[in-house]
């Protein structure tokens, strides 16, 4: 008999190992995801980062495939393994896609000779989902899901969750009603969204965590004009600047119909970007962000909680242009950021980090000669919380091997690993299951 699993999260991390699961003849009736969200169908464009396939269903759906992207998968499995389970990720996308024809890969292979004096370029495959197309996936997987059996909850907060007693507490939205459910095995799958709550419990149950760096910037836009001989060589560049202590790297860039988009954690704004397909939405512009990783910071967590709170005015992020004002959202209201003349704040808040901003976009107007036609939303951050330490073989917490943490809130930052990170648990719950069927 194969056990009760419950997965925290219909993000992209928790769809992926619940499809795995019954892929591989896992009885779907045994598998319950609960959601904050919204199922597909009734999922709103605003609810960027909650429901059916979470941050990544509203996201760019830019499939990156290279293990130095977007989080550190070969640590737990190796190379050959992690491009296998990225693989597998993709795949998925790909099979529930109304149009898979449509789907394109950009894969650079040499680094152009004009950005050689300044910056280093990351060459890896890109495939181009097309985020207009997001929406039909999920909800053509959110059916076959449906069609194997699994159980879905959403609008339904999980508040707690007791790991000795395997059981957790939900809030369901209207009529507010608590649920409770037990657990053979936990996939905790909460995303960035979820982050507050992956905090609470990681000091409730004092997890043992991994020392991470700090991710900070900001997010960058200009007309794509400047940088489309960039473009022409890779389409989702990756920038890069290294230092002792200080790595720079621009990060998740949209094209075309570039947007920028606001995100809310702890209560303060940052900025993130994507970009929408159709002519309809073209607006001709590029984004992108400006991380540093820095390193040696002492509780690097706080660091960046602190200075993201001193970067906000009025309850909004801020905007800094020489020339221009804030860009239009997909939906043509302004970009929620207020916008500065001076930089001041933004020297004050970074301290010394923020000369290495302003120094990578100053190398920038060198290569790409925009001028001041060009602005940036502050900050861009990769709240890299202290990560839970878990078993490299299947992602257990070490603590409680039948919790498993997936996806962002293992510090992913992207969803082919996101993705991965389910593929991989799910693979292990299914031998699991197979070793138990062996013995009984
Ligand atoms: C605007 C934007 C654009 C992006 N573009 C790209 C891109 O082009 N390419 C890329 O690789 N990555 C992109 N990302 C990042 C990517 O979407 C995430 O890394 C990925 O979705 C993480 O997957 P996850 O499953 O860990 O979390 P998520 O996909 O965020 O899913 C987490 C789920 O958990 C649910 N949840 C959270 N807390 C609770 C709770 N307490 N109870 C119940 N449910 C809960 C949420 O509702 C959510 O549905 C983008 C992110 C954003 C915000």
């Amino acid at each position: 008999m194969d056990k009760k699993i419950v997965i925290v999260g219909a993000g992209v991390a928790g769809i992926n190992a619940a499809t795995k699961l019954v892929d591989n003849g896992y009885d779907g009736s045994l598998i319950t995801i609960i959601d904050k969200g919204n199922d597909p169908i009734n999922r709103l464009p605003e609810e960027v980062m909650t429901g059916m396939l979470g941050a990544g269903g509203w996201s760019d759906g830019k499939l990156t495939y290279h293990t130095a992207i977007g989080g550190q998968l070969a640590k737990y499995c190796g190379e050959e393994k992690a491009m296998d389970l990225m693989k597998q990720v993709v795949d998925n996308f790909t099979r529930f896609h109304p149009k898979p024809e449509e789907i394109f890969m950009s894969d650079p292979q040499e680094e152009p000779e004009f950005i050689k004096p300044y910056f280093g370029l990351r060459m890896f495959p890109v495939w181009h989902i097309g985020s207009n197309y997001l929406h039909e996936i999920a909800k053509t997987w959110y059916q076959y899901l449906l069609d194997k059996g699994v159980r879905f909850e959403w609008n339904t907060t999980v508040i707690n969750i007791d790991f000795q007693k395997q059981d957790i507490t939900t809030v369901c939205e209207n009529p507010k009603l608590a649920e409770y459910y037990n657990y053979d095995e936990l996939i905790f799958a909460v995303g960035k969204s979820g982050i507050d709550f992956a905090q609470h419990l990681s000091n409730l149950y004092e997890l043992p965590t991994e020392p991470k760096s700090v991710q900070i910037g900001v997010r960058f836009e200009a007309p794509q004009k400047y940088f489309q001989k960039l473009i022409d060589v890779s389409y989702d560049f990756k920038l890069y600047q290294k230092f002792d202590n200080v790595s720079l790297r621009s990060f998740c860039t949209n094209n075309n119909a570039a947007y920028v988009a606001v995100e809310e954690t702890y209560g303060d704004l940052s900025y993130n970007g994507h970009a929408k397909k159709g002519e309809e939405f073209r607006n001709d512009m590029t984004n992108f962000g400006i991380l540093m990783e820095i390193k040696g910071i002492e509780d690097p967590f706080k660091w960046s909680r602190d200075v993201v709170s001193k970067l906000q005015t009025d309850g909004k992020g801020l905007y800094y242009s020489p020339s221009r004002t804030v860009s239009k959202t997909s939906e043509g209201t302004d970009v929620t950021a207020y916008q500065i003349e001076f930089l001041d704040g933004f020297k004050e808040a970074m301290g010394e980090y923020a000369d290495y901003v302003l120094n990578f976009i100053d190398d920038m107007n060198k290569v790409f000669e925009f001028g001041d036609d060009w602005g940036m939303y502050i900050p861009e951050v990769k709240y890299l919380s202290p990560e839970p330490l878990v078993n490299y073989h299947n992602l257990s917490l070490t603590t409680y091997p039948n919790v498993y943490f997936v996806g962002d809130a293992l510090s992913a930052r992207g969803i082919t690993v996101s993705g991965a990170h389910g593929i991989y648990v799910a693979e292990k719950l299914i031998q699991l299951s197979h070793l138990k069927d062996l013995t009984q």
